[in-house]
């Protein structure tokens, strides 16, 4: 059994598919690795760890995909990557399916086996496997700290001979993993946080975590989750309603830092321009929602848009801007998920199609797109 790690070659794209530390641990099931040359270099991750770890070295993306049985990515591949897999490959890789089915055809045609990772399901067994959550963390971390980097004050009180110092005042829009995670770090910070969120439950983890909790609380509110713990898209009067209480409070804040997402649908637009106007001078707003369409207005991917003195910053692959930590535990949660599909005394990969994790992340199999999600309607 053969497994491949190439070098991903998206623009922006920083991360790498294994560690050192999976490799070991795909030996330790009998597979033989192969990771391209430089596959991990912008995650600090040189050829010659791998090679310690037991991996072998292969130049060039030809020699490393040839006869992998299971191919390990950051993310989907395209084009003449895809000439480069053996017919029946299996793929782990972030597939970013929604709106498309198009490349997912494609992926198909090319007789590759691909799991989207991010439609693993948020069940205990799969916890371990959960990419959305180890990224989001380290995204929702890493949001801080650009905003601190781009403040041009101080995040803690500070009490000197000189004067004090007020701490900054971070909200944060949307308490999921990203979220809890940003406002755990402003509050290590020293900030005064306060947050927000669609879902009831999210109230109780900005509470635990220091945060103040500011919601429209009516009876929408109380009935706002998914059966899967996601965000429902609400109502046009609910998001006027929210819009007013939040517009009011954003004037007073230094640092907005935005992580609200709709599975499957476009980014909720949060912050308009007027809510940016009445922001003070040397205010930061991160939009960690900008590559799903952004919270807020104004903001464009991959740039700082500066408003009034107010800095939008709308950085693409947040998780990649702090890559090491990111590669090496988006290679665990994929392990973790590719041990499920290997077959320990035969060495070989075996995939049980009624495993659930499976039946949920499973795009691609005998040339079509197979998930319900995704498969081509009324054929
Ligand atoms: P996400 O990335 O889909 O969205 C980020 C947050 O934005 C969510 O909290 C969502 O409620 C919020 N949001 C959406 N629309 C909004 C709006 N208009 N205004 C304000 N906020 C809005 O979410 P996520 O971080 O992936 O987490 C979703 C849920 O799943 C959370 O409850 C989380 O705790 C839960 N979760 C469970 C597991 C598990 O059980 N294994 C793992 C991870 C996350």
């Amino acid at each position: 059994m053969k497994i491949a790690v190439p070098t991903e070659r998206a623009e922006g794209e920083p991360r790498v598919a294994a560690s050192p530390d999976t490799v070991k641990k795909f030996l330790g099931l009998g597979a033989e690795v192969v990771v391209q040359s430089g596959a991990g270099t912008h995650s600090r991750f040189v050829d010659a760890a791998y090679e310690e770890a037991g991996a072998k070295i292969a130049d060039g993306a030809e020699a490393t995909l040839k006869d992998a049985d299971l191919v390990l990515k950051v993310r989907r591949p395209e084009g003449e990557e895809l000439g480069l897999f053996k017919n029946g490959a299996a793929v782990l890789a972030l597939m970013d399916p929604y709106g498309h089915e198009e490349e997912l055809k494609r992926v198909g045609e090319a007789g590759i086996v691909a799991f989207a990772m991010e439609l693993m399901p948020r069940i205990t067994r799969a916890q371990v496997m959960d990419v959305l959550s180890s990224q989001a963390n380290l995204a929702g971390y890493r949001a801080v700290i650009d905003a601190a980097g781009a403040f041009d004050r101080a995040f803690p009180m500070m009490m000197t001979a000189a004067g004090t110092v007020p701490a900054a005042r971070v909200f944060v829009m949307g308490a999921g993993v990203a979220g809890l995670q940003a406002i755990a770090t402003a509050r290590r910070l020293g900030a005064a946080v306060s947050a927000t969120d669609v879902r009831p439950a999210a109230k109780e983890q900005v509470e635990s975590l220091g945060g103040k909790f500011i919601a429209v609380e009516d009876e929408e509110f109380k009935a706002a989750e998914t059966a899967g713990g996601y965000a429902k898209e609400m109502s046009k009067e609910y998001q006027a309603k929210q819009a007013e209480l939040v517009a009011s409070h954003i004037a007073k804040q230094d640092i907005v830092i935005t992580t609200a997402l709709i599975p499957g649908r476009p980014a909720p637009r949060l912050i308009s321009k007027e809510m940016v106007a009445s922001m003070k001078p040397g205010s930061v707003i991160i939009d960690l929602a900008v590559e799903r369409g952004g919270n807020v207005e104004g903001a464009k991917p991959g740039e700082t848009v500066e408003e009034g003195g107010v800095k939008i910053i709308g950085h693409l692959n947040v998780p990649g801007r702090i890559s090491g930590s990111a590669s090496s535990l988006y290679a665990r949660n994929l392990f973790a998920f590719a041990e499920t599909l290997i077959d320990k005394e035969a060495k070989a990969l075996k995939i049980n199609w009624e495993d659930e994790l499976v039946k949920a992340t499973a795009l691609t199999r005998d040339g079509a797109v197979i998930h319900p999600n995704f498969a081509p309607k009324g054929g």
